[in-house]
């Protein structure tokens, strides 16, 4: 696997003719009592009658290697670089039967204690630019594993999407010195069209211009760009978050079984790039959140013309019906 530049969209690309697939072992490898179980990277938290609560594992494929140094290197104009990064498997509960709108809201504090953990612990590494946490699930989404779980890549880019997000942050913020999140979250509340539910300090909204019908951002309403930092120093109840988390979850799942789930926070700002200027103001111009995009499998086809982003449902449709569902 190699990293390679767009020259002219400079969106970084992971590439490389992947080996034919290997077959698949017996059983779940993250099961208690596997015959081969996983490299434990990290935990946190204990699940009642488990050992342990939330694990970190190696990627059994992982598409990133820890070793060694990035090399970036040119080939003409073009520019690339080894796949050199993190990749885990979070196992977010000992259960095989506990997905997140299943489990207790203790168990979901584990996993985004450990989440916030492994952000923390691999931005001390200066080669990582961009933390991912994010989580695939149903067929359609391309889900890898059965048990339940996110995935975790360290990078040596930050990805397109979250750099657009901190070049717009930073420039709503040079003209108004304010944070562009904190700004849109007063106005959703005061609108209430697109709001799906809060829960303390935690907010379930639809954003204003969708990407794909029910996509629901999760936020804290007192500003904080970093994630791991809220989590880590307690400075938010960790109780909240996993209730609201697990609800809304359990709302888009009387829509749809299959969607993304990612996590975007800041960025490793041990890295300063005088290039992409982004850290100066970052404490205050970046509000981290987690973005929820459910898969219409059926619908999939009429919004698949990705040049512009086309949402059969309207975000204030979206949110009413969220509001209504039935997750008792
Ligand atoms: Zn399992
Ligand atoms: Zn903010
Ligand atoms: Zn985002």
């Amino acid at each position: 696997m190699e990293l390679r530049k767009d020259p002219i969209t400079r969106s970084w690309v992971i590439t490389g003719d992947e080996p034919v697939e290997t077959t698949k072992q017996e059983g779940c490898p993250y099961c208690q009592g596997a015959p081969d179980p996983p490299q434990v990277i990290a935990s946190a938290g204990l699940t009642e009658g488990f050992p342990w609560g939330a694990r970190a594992v190696v990627h059994p494929q992982p598409v990133y290697r820890i070793e060694g140094d990035p090399s970036r290197r040119g080939d003409g104009l073009y520019d690339q670089m080894r796949a050199v990064g993190a990749h885990e498997v979070l196992l977010e509960n000992p259960r095989h039967d506990r997905q997140i709108w299943m489990a207790p809201e203790a168990d979901i504090e584990n996993f985004l204690s450990l989440a916030a953990q492994r952000i923390q612990d691999l931005k001390k590494d200066r080669r990582f630019k961009y933390i991912t946490v994010f989580k695939n699930h149903g067929a359609v989404a391309g889900q890898e594993f059965e048990h339940p779980s996110s995935q975790l890549t360290a990078t040596t880019f930050v990805p397109r999407r979250v750099l657009y997000e901190l070049r717009s942050g930073r420039q709503y913020h040079v003209q108004k010195e304010r944070c562009v999140f904190c700004d849109i979250l007063a106005q959703e509340e005061r609108q209430a069209v697109r709001m799906v539910e809060s829960i303390g300090d935690y907010v379930a909204s639809c954003p204003y211009a969708p990407r794909v019908p029910y996509e629901t951002w999760i936020m804290p309403r007192a500003h904080q760009a970093a994630f791991e930092h809220g989590v880590l120093t307690r400075h938010h109840n960790l109780r909240d978050l996993a209730s609201l988390l697990k609800r809304t979850l359990r709302r888009i799942r009387t829509i749809t079984e299959d969607f993304h789930l990612v996590l975007h926070t800041t960025p490793n700002t041990l890295h300063k790039s005088d290039v992409l200027d982004y850290w100066r103001t970052i404490d205050e111009d970046y509000h981290w959140h987690i973005e929820i995009l459910p898969i219409l499998a059926r619908k999939a086809k009429s919004y698949s013309f990705k040049e512009v982003y086309f949402t059969p449902v309207t975000s204030e449709t979206a949110a009413l019906r969220l509001r209504g569902a039935n997750i008792e």
